[in-house]
Order: C-alpha cells, then structure tokens, then sequence
C-alpha cells in the first residue's frame, strides 16, 4: 500500500510502521487528505494478516502532530450548503467521521502504539490516545495537550472521552478546559503516556512493546472499568460541581466551549465509548457553529498565524537580519525589550543616562533568567549566554553597527528628539529608528530625524516579557523598507506585529482609554465601584476599568485631561469625570498603583481592595444590577471600544478589520470570545450596532452617536470583515 501522507513499511516480525509525515508542510496537520487516509490504514492494519501489530510515528523533527487543520474547517463550514437540517447532519457526519475512524482503530483486534519523538497537540494527541501504548521523548521541546478551547472549540476526535478515562475526570478538566500542553514527564505521571525514553528510542521502544505481550485493547473496553472520579464518586462530586462553579467564575459563561466540554464529560463518562463519541461529536458540532467559535477561529488561529508570518510585510523588501540593536532608555519598557532580543540571540545594546541605571536595566533580564533557571525551564549555560547578549552602557559610540534603535526614554518630545538625533549620527544608512513612544504622533517625533523615512513608531505593551503585541506605527514618511524591517525585527523577537497610521494614542491607547473612560463616566452617574468593575469582568474584560486606571495612573489622566483642555480652549467641553479626577489627584494625591493609592487600596500585606472613600466622592445611587440594567452596562463597555474602533478605521488609522480585532485581544485582553473590536460589530451585524449606539446615544450621551462611516457601511449592509478584510476574512467568511 501506498499512501500520500504516511509512509508505510512492514518489518520481519510483522511490524508495520505508519510514518506520517504531510508533503511541503514543516508540521503534520490532520488534513482532508490524512482524514481520507487514515481509515484506508486502519482497514490494512485489521485485515492484513502480514501486520501483527502496528506503529504510528512521525517523518517531521518536529513533531508528530500539531491537530486539525482549522484553516480547511473554517473553508468547509463556509461551503456547507442546502437546509438547515442538511447541514447540521453534514456538519456531524464530519465531525463523527474521525472519531469512527479512531474508535475503529482501537478496537480492531491489533495492537497499535504511538511513537512520539515531538509534539502531539489537539487532534494530534487525540490520535495518539486511540492506540494502545504511547512512548515519548524526553525532549525538552515535546508537549501533549488539547488546546482547542483556545480558540473556542473543543477537543473532537475522543480527546473529551479518552483523557478523563486515563487520568481522571478532574484532571482532564482541567487540561481541557485550561487548554495548557504537558511536557513528557509531567504527562507520564498523569498517566496518558506510557514510557518516556531518550530522544531517537520511542520507534525502538514501540517494537519493544509490540514484541512483548501486548493488549490489543484500551482500559475501557475491558470489564469492570471504572472512571477515576466519575459523576457519583466522592471525587466526581468536587469535578463537576467545582469544576462548573470554577468555569463560570473565570469566564461568565462567556465561552461556550467550556460549558460544552463539561457537559461532554458528565455525559459522556457515563455511558460506553461508542455513545460518548457520538455526545462528544454532537457538542463539537453545536460548538463549531456558535458566533463565538467562529470568531475566535478566525482571529485567535487564522489571523494569528497570517500575521505571525508577516502578512502586512510589503512584498519585493529582502528579509531584514537583525543582529544587533541599541536600545535607548534602561526604564521599565528598554529593560524588558533588551531582554526580549537577547532571549531571540540579538545582541543588545542598554543605554542610559547613568551606568547604574543602564546596570539596573540588564537587571531585570538577569532575575527573569534566574527564575528560569531555578524552574528548570533554562539551563545555566543559555542563561549566561542570553546575559552575555546585553551590554549596559552611557556611550552612544556602542550603537555603532546598530541594525535598529528602539528608543524608550521618557514620554518626553524634547528629549526623544535629542535621543534621535545622537543615535543617527552612529546609525548607517539602512539602518531603522524605532520610537516605543506610547502616545506621541510618530510623524512629529520623525522631525528631529535626518532620515524620516527609516523613522517608525515600534509600541511596546508592558511587562513586555509577556506581552505578545507590537503595535507598528507609520509615520507620514515611513518608508515601506522601514516597515518591513520592522516586521522583521518583531518576528525575530517572537511577538505579533499590527501596523496602523499615526495619530495621538495611535489606535491600542485610544480605545483603552474610551474603556477607561466609560468606567469613570459609570462611577459619575453613581454605579456603585463594585458593579463597575464586576460588569467590566463579566463582559469579558480581564481587569475592570478603574483597576486599569490605576495601573496607567491617574495623575497621567488628569495629565491628558488638562493638556487636552489647554488645546482646545474654550471649545472644551468638561464632563461629569473632570471633577473626579481633579480631586483624586490634586486634593487626595491618589495616583493609583503607583503610589499605593487609587480607586484602590493596596496594603502592604494583602490583596487590593477597593478604597472605600469613592463613595464619599460620589455617592452611590446604583447598587443592584438586575439582567436588563446588566446586559445595559456590559454593551456601554464593549461597545464605546468598538466605536472609537470604527472611528480609527474611518480616520484611516486602522487598515484591516484583522489588526483591530488582534490589537484589541493581544494588546488590552479585549474580550476574547467576541473575535476583537471589529469582530464585535460584525457579529452583532452593522445595522443593529448603529440602532442600539444610536439608543445609547440618547440615553447615555453624544459618545455613542454613531459616525459617519458605520451609518454609511450599514446602509450598503456591509461588514467590517468585507470592507476592511485581510486574506483570513475571506477563509472564515
Ligand atoms: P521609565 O521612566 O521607566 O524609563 C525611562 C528611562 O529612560 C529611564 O531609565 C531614564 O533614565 C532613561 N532616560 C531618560 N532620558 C534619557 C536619555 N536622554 N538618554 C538615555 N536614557 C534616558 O519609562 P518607561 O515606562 O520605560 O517608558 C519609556 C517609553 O515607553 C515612554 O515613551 C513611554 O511612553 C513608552 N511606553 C511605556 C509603557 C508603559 O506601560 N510603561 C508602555 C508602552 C510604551
């Protein structure tokens, strides 16, 4: 037999080994191709009296299996056609037919092991848990999970069923639910991996197994099985009730794949394998069609890795090597960059003012290594080696041979403009001009540039070590070279690059701060502090916006607040916050976090608390939230970003629905399970967002007056996604 994706080979002792290994691809994904071979397989393996026992094992360095390939589930769901009916049996024939497959694999009445020299993740290890025996490598680089509730799905080839059946209900739980891979060991004293072996040994040591005595079938095919804290065990009790408690804590019932994936274990663990299966595949299918799986798909997995291959690099730019870069300022934001490239092998430069403050800056880098190293997840030797890459120093001579300056001194034109210019005299002529400037338009900061065209606004989020957004800022003569030297400068150092046009916050800080606004504008009206923040976590935010406004710091609003009066003069229009702001700041000096005092408290000794003196400043006269008022304040906090968001496409800031949508996840944790700003008004349709703003509007103020651009678009009945799309938008569509 041949076959396009797995090479097939029979030794002398009857031994047939599967090698899958997809052709041009750098990682094996379980496309339609291997969705049409692998039953093909599993009828040799039961029928061919040659085979005595089978192996499954990987041709890619990489790994044997990285899972579904969500870019064909996007394109098929799309093309799905005829009623609703039809579809929905479609949608479930495909989605049962690998699970058929996979339960007809383990239970052909040959034994099968599962040889894993790397990775196997989702549909990967779903696989890998349908045979007999799994042995993997003790590689530092391996990892077994089931990472589907990621992007708002769950686990549908048996991982629902098998893994709880291996290692307990609770345990699988929260492996599925948390969606968070296993290294070998850790896996192997779960129980899901049999035997750990030494790089190059797993093919030996499946022979091994098969030429021993082994059991051609799974644990719960044999008589008496039972589920480690199934439903009416004692533990069963503290899984499902805690587990379910747990969930909507952390997500609010948000995301419907985690309440599907516990209804698939209550369920499914209760009765045998072929009707779990079936359970599984009917809750994989209801979840695949809701709004929020779709829009995670598209942003958390195809726009994901769109941009991480640099989809808004212009074409015909040579791929830009950047070896060694000069960051200027060692403060919070150049010490974390300076360890981000080391960590990527560039070799940093940390200039400051002071050698000591350039030394405290390579601190920080020094106590990230050494907690790896103390975790076991860095040896000694790469430390020292990533610690060797970061020079602190106060001379500009050490920029010299600089590929790219990454400046980030204080927020400051005056300085940034002396910083520009004593770093070009060093620069060669290609070399780029980065400013992690967070609010200062980038065209007015390329002034104090000899060469603006090379000049790029490279915004940083902070702690930048967990950070996975880079938000690229154009300035008016930013060459398209600059930009995409830029993209690969920020591929290099492993983070998601978004490119959008100048203008004052550019796009992430505006948004941020209408989230940050409207919570303040709440807290004027009386809201009580509590169900401010309460909604703003329940709508899908990570923090609430008053917690956020005490990490930006409040003094920086009241900051803004008078610049931006001071501009407008008379034309400014003060809001019921002013006064707020200006007695937290100038009477009460509460600054936030920094200070250790804000809209919050934070003792020495504990958790935050929220001051209970704001009530003093405004007095309370909302403090119930029944679902109707609820529902009210979660739209004014989603939707107020998602306007300012339509307001920044229609002022050519943003250029794709794409960027919006990943800027807005990556860059201020906005509500995963809508898909991002852009998303959102897609999901709720055009149309309908404008009327319920336009209602908003007159209820809550001028802010939520729809513009131009959003009335216009849904006159025509557009999307976001149509109008503004990226290659992904036309996939997912
Ligand atoms: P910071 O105050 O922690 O650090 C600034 C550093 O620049 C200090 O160490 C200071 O000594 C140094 N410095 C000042 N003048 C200098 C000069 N002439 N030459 C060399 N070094 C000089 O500030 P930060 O929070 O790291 O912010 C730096 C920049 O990054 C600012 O433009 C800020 O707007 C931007 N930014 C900050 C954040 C954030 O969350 N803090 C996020 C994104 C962008």
């Amino acid at each position: 037999m041949t076959y396009e994706n797995f090479k097939y080979e029979l030794d002398d002792d009857g031994i047939a080994v599967f090698t899958f290994d997809v052709p041009g691809r750098s990682m094996n994904t379980i496309t339609a191709g291997v969705s049409r071979e692998l039953p093909m397989i599993v009828e040799q393996i039961k029928t061919d009296p040659a085979i005595k026992g089978a192996i499954l094992t990987s041709g890619k360095p990489t790994g044997f299996c990285a899972g579904a390939d969500l870019g064909e589930m996007g394109s098929s769901a799309a093309a799905q056609q005829g009623s609703a009916e039809d579809r929905l049996k479609a949608a479930f024939d495909s989605s049962y037919s690998l699970n058929r497959v996979l339960r007809a694999m383990e239970t052909c009445g040959k034994p099968i092991a599962c040889a894993l020299e790397g990775l196997a993740l989702g549909g990967g290890l779903e696989i890998a848990l349908a045979t007999h025996y799994r042995v993997a490598a003790d590689n530092p680089k391996s990892q077994f999970g089931l990472p589907e509730s990621k992007v708002g799905l769950l686990p549908g080839a048996g991982g629902t069923q098998r893994l709880p059946r291996l290692i307990g209900v609770q345990n699988a739980a929260m492996m599925i639910l948390q969606g968070e891979p296993k290294k070998p060991q850790e896996a192997k004293a779960l129980g899901f991996i049999h035997e750990v072996v030494e790089p190059g040994e797993t093919l030996r040591a499946a022979k091994k197994w098969l030429k021993g005595s082994p059991k051609a079938t799974q644990p719960w095919d044999e008589k008496g099985f039972r589920v480690k804290d199934g439903p009416y065990s004692p533990g069963g009790g503290m899984a499902f009730v805690g587990g379910n408690a747990v969930l909507m804590k952390q997500s609010y019932g948000n995301y419907p794949a985690q309440r599907h994936i516990m209804s698939c274990l209550y369920e499914g663990i209760q009765v045998p394998m072929d009707a779990a299966l079936r359970i599984e595949s009917r809750y994989f299918v209801k979840t695949l069609q809701t709004p929020q799986a779709r829009a995670m798909i598209r942003s958390l997995f195809l726009s994901m890795q769109e941009l991480s291959k640099g989809a808004n690099r212009p074409q015909g730019v040579a791929k830009y090597e950047v070896k060694k870069v000069a960051v200027v300022g060692a403060g919070f934001m150049g010490a974390g960059v300076a360890y981000v490239q080391a960590m990527a092998g560039v070799e940093s430069i940390l200039i400051d003012t002071t050698i000591e403050a350039a030394e405290k800056g390579k601190d920080y880098a020094r106590k990230l290594v050494e907690k790896r190293v103390a975790r076991g997840q860095m040896t000694q030797e790469r430390a020292d080696g990533v610690l060797a890459l970061i020079k602190p120093t106060t001379s500009y001579d050490d920029v010299k041979g600089s590929d790219l300056v990454i400046e980030a001194v204080f927020e400051n034109r005056e300085i940034k403009a002396e910083v520009t210019r004593r770093a070009e005299a060093q620069l060669g002529p290609d070399a780029v001009f980065g400013s992690n400037t967070s609010t200062l338009p980038i065209t007015g900061l390329a002034e104090a540039s000899e060469r603006p065209a090379n000049f790029i606004g490279v915004h940083f989020f902070s702690p930048v070590d967990k950070m996975g957004l880079v938000e690229l800022i154009l300035g008016k003569q930013t060459s398209e070279e600059t930009l995409a030297k830029a993209i690969d400068y920020v591929l290099k150092i492993k983070k998601t690059p978004i490119v959008v046009n100048d203008s004052r916050g550019f796009y992430t800080s505006r948004v941020v701060g209408t989230f940050i606004g409207e919570g303040l504008a709440m807290l004027s009206e009386g809201i009580k502090p509590a169900i401010i923040e309460n909604i703003a976590k329940q709508a899908g935010m990570p923090v609430g916006p008053l917690s956020l406004n005490d990490e930006v710091a409040i003094d920086l609003s009241w900051k803004i607040r008078e610049q931006t009066k001071k501009d407008l003069g008379a034309a400014y229009k003060p809001t019921a916050v002013d006064p707020i702001i200006e007695k937290m700041v100038v009477e009460l000096q509460r600054f936030g976090r920094k200070n250790g005092k804000g809209f919050y408290d934070y003792p020495a000794d504990g958790k935050k608390k929220l001051w209970p003196g704001i009530t003093d400043l405004v007095p309370t006269k909302v403090d119930e939230c029944p679902p109707a008022l609820k529902a009210e304040f979660i739209k004014r906090i989603l939707y107020i970003q998602a306007l300012e968001t339509a307001k920044c496409f229609e002022e050519g800031v943003l250029m794709t629905a794409r960027d919006a949508d990943i800027g807005s996840i990556l860059g201020w944790g906005f509500a995963p399970y809508t898909g991002g700003t852009a998303s959102l008004i897609d999901g709720v349709g055009v149309q309908a967002f404008v009327e319920q703003c336009e209602a908003l509007a007159e209820k809550y103020g001028e802010r939520f007056r729809p513009t131009a651009l959003l009335k216009e678009m849904a006159a025509k009945g557009e999307t976001f996604y149509g109008r503004f799309g990226g290659a992904a938008a036309k996939k997912a569509a």
